[in-house]
This record gives structure tokens, C-alpha cells and sequence, in this order.
């Protein structure tokens, strides 16, 4: 029997849950795009979205999914032949940098796997190695989500500066932005890209490039820059339409406004604790679990993962099977393994990732967990006992005395 009714928990990294006061926001009749209050609500969105970054640079809108983004801070300030060095921790650094390689740019790649963060070790010697400069920027992802893994983003930027290096510091932050601590100015980043539908709990669809006045000068010495990617006129339009090159993201912009009044009662702080406590549930279930059977965590320190999704693996097909159980039988869908495994190997059917980003809270992660205890013992999957209760006291442990 399935027991799959109810309201369904899409626990993927991303698109994450959507709160139902942003999913209310949107659902009103086109507003005026010429004057009136979207304009206003547009002038507010750049202080807020600012500050979810901590940084007091400047912010570009893109209607765009995450890729759109890359492709934006890459049309910025690479040209053709222009050379960037790319810090791979899985999936999504190499496909930011194929994005930049496919408009011109000569693309260096120093890869880490998939289970290890950022060598900064490696990274200094490459750019000491790098004396014509030939280096334009620096590539990293905060948090890749295909691996869980969260670098050091703070001290690649020490490590850069040390070397004297004059590199742009680029750097994804899709899925830890409202998330994962994240300092954009105390850490030198000179541009950030970052997309809606993960920590900010708005439908797919906008996304950000934030740039520091380094890097806007640096854009303001390219030769030439596409129409639609330019940030300048985004960042500061003459007339509203080139806030977004054309027609505003009416209904977008109205659950975005909504979301960042969500994050701003809230408070970042509390956000990231938030997050930081949800995760340790997550693990605590995982590492017991762990204790006999097949599953294992991706990443073995708890220091360098992830606080809002956690990549596993539990051998094929079990990872295929457990995500089918729980969603047929109990209306939760988890995220597939990716870039793990090419493809058309049989081993991708081996691992699945846990999203626990954004609009969540204590009863939904529990939930989860639950789902997947019952999927494992459904599935005869071999597994260490008490993964629920190992949550439970984290939580407990989290409370206020009472
Ligand atoms: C989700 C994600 C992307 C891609 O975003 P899309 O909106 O799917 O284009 C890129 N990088 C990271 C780290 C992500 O988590």
C-alpha cells in the first residue's frame, strides 16, 4: 500500500522546497511593468540580496537558471584566449569551466575528485608557477553539489593573495547561498554567482552575479561585452527595462521579495545554524546506518561537508531502488547520484543525495530520515540500527532548556 498522499517532500538539492507565502506572493494578476510598486520592489531587491552575501559590491539579476549565471560572470570578464584556472571538487566546477572553454577561453584544470576539498598546496604552486600571469581568474564552487563537498573559499583566498597572484577569485555559491556561511567581502571573493532555486526558495528561473569593484573594473577594460550578459547596465539602469535587458520577471520578482523577507525575519545567523543542526540529524542518521551495510557518506569529515545536501552512495541498485521506494511509498523524492559515475556506468545507480537546503525544518528532515529507514528495511538493504534515534538527540540536544 502506498502512502505517498499528503504533501510530498521534493528533499533534491534544488529546486528545494517553496515556502507557501512566496508561492502566494506570485499568485496575483501581471503588475504594471512601467510604474508603480514592482518598480519600487525591484530598487529593494539589490540591498537585500547584498546582504544575504555580506557583501557591499554590487548585484546583477539575470532571468536565468544557474548556468545562465555562469555564463554571465564569464562574459564579463573573459575574452577569447584569456586563460582561467579551474578548481575542480566534482561536477560543477567542470561544467563552469567547459562553459567558459566553449566561448574562447583556454581553460586549466586542476582536479581533486570527488572526495577531497581544494588543494591549496597545489593551487600555490600553480600560481607561483604562473609568473607572465597568464592566469586571468580563479574558479571554485563553495559548495558542489554533486559531491557535497564545501571548500575553504576564505583560505584560497589567502593562498592567492600570498602568492601575489593578481587572479580574479571567482566563485559558486548556488547552493550554499543562504545556506552555508558565506562572507563575500571578509573573504575576498571578487565575483559570486548564485541562482534562486536552492537557499533563496523561489522557483527556478532568476539568478545573480555579484562582482566587487575589482572586478567591475575589470569588466570596464574588456573590449567588447554581450548586450544581455552586461552587468553594468543591470547594476545601474537609466531606464527600468534594463534592470533585466527587457520585460521584468513580474511574478519571479514578487516570490523573490517574499523570500528575502522570510530570510530577513529570520535572521542569517539563525539560518545558518538552522541549517548547520538539520545537517548534523542528517549525518547522524547516515554515520549509524553506516555502521554496517553498504551506505557511506561521500565525504569522511564532517568539516568539509555540505549543510544543505549530503551525497551518498549505497551500491547499485540500491540507490535507483531506495529513491523509487520513497517516492512511491512515501510522497519523498531524493536526489539522484551525479557525476559520480559516467553515465552509462551501472555504479551511478549506486548513489543518491539527501537536499536539505532552504525552506525546511526539524519535523520535515525527521520525516525524511524515517522514509529512508523504512526504504532500507523495505528493501532488505543491510544497515546499522538506531539511525532515527542518532537524529533525534541532535535535535534534542538543539533545544532550548524547558
Ligand atoms: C544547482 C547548481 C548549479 C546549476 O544551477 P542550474 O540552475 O541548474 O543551472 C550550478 N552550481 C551549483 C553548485 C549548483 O548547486
Amino acid at each position: 500500500m502506498s502512502l505517498s498522499q499528503g504533501r510530498q517532500y521534493l528533499a533534491i538539492p534544488g529546486p528545494s522546497v517553496i515556502p507557501d507565502r512566496v508561492l502566494q506572493a506570485m499568485n496575483q494578476p501581471c503588475p504594471n511593468i512601467y510604474d508603480g510598486d514592482l518598480i519600487e520592489l525591484t530598487h529593494s531587491l539589490a540591498p537585500d540580496l547584498k546582504h544575504v552575501a555580506q557583501t557591499k559590491g554590487n548585484v546583477a539579476i539575470y532571468i536565468a537558471n544557474g548556468h545562465g549565471a555562469w555564463e554571465a560572470a564569464v562574459s564579463n570578464v573573459l575574452a577569447p584566449d584569456d586563460t582561467v584556472l579551474v578548481l575542480a571538487t566534482g561536477r560543477f566546477c567542470i561544467g563552469w569551466g567547459e562553459m567558459a572553454q566553449n566561448l574562447g577561453v583556454n581553460v586549466e584544470t586542476l582536479d581533486f575528485g570527488t572526495h577531497d576539498t581544494i588543494n591549496l598546496e597545489v593551487v600555490r604552486d600553480h600560481l607561483r608557477a604562473d609568473k607572465n600571469g597568464r592566469i586571468k581568474a580563479v574558479m571554485a564552487v563553495h559548495v558542489d553539489t554533486s559531491t557535497s563537498i564545501r571548500n575553504d573559499i576564505s583560505e584560497l583566498r589567502s593562498v592567492i593573495s600570498d602568492t601575489g597572484h593578481g587572479a580574479l577569485l571567482m566563485v559558486d555559491c548556488i547552493a550554499s547561498l543562504g545556506c552555508d556561511e558565506f562572507l563575500m567581502d571578509d573573504w575576498g571573493v571578487d565575483i559570486m554567482v548564485s541562482a534562486c532555486q536552492k537557499g533563496l526558495m523561489t522557483p527556478p528561473a532568476l539568478s545573480f552575479v555579484y562582482f566587487s569593484d575589482h572586478a567591475a573594473s575589470a569588466r570596464n577594460k574588456m573590449e567588447r561585452v554581450s548586450s544581455y550578459w552586461d552587468w553594468n547596465p543591470r547594476t545601474n539602469p537609466n531606464l527600468f527595462y534594463e534592470y533585466f535587458c527587457g520585460t521584468a520577471p513580474t511574478q519571479h520578482l514578487l516570490g523573490l521579495r517574499e523570500a528575502l523577507d522570510m530570510i530577513n525575519e529570520e535572521g542569517l545567523p539563525h539560518i545558518w545554524e538552522r541549517h548547520k543542526v538539520l545537517a548534523k540529524a542528517v549525518w547522524a542518521s547516515c554515520e549509524t546506518w553506516a555502521q554496517s551495510g553498504p551506505l557511506k557518506l561521500n565525504v569522511s569529515d564532517e568539516n568539509l561537508r555540505s549543510k544543505a545536501v549530503t551525497a551518498l552512495s549505497i551500491g547499485a541498485p540500491n540507490g535507483m531502488q531506495l529513491r523509487k521506494w520513497t517516492e512511491n511509498e512515501a510522497g519523498l523524492t531524493l536526489g539522484i547520484g551525479l557525476g559520480m559515475n559516467t553515465l552509462e556506468d551501472p555504479k551511478a545507480e549506486g548513489s543518491f543525495r539527501i537536499g536539505h537546503m532552504g525552506h525546511v525544518n526539524a519535523q520535515m528532515i525527521m520525516g525524511a530520515l524515517g522514509s529512508v529507514q523504512a526504504g532500507l528495511i523495505a528493501l532488505d538493504i543491510p544497515h546499522g540500527v538506531g539511525g532515527l534515534d542518532a537524529a533525534a538527540q541532535v535535535l534534542a540536544n538543539s533545544g532550548k532548556p524547558y
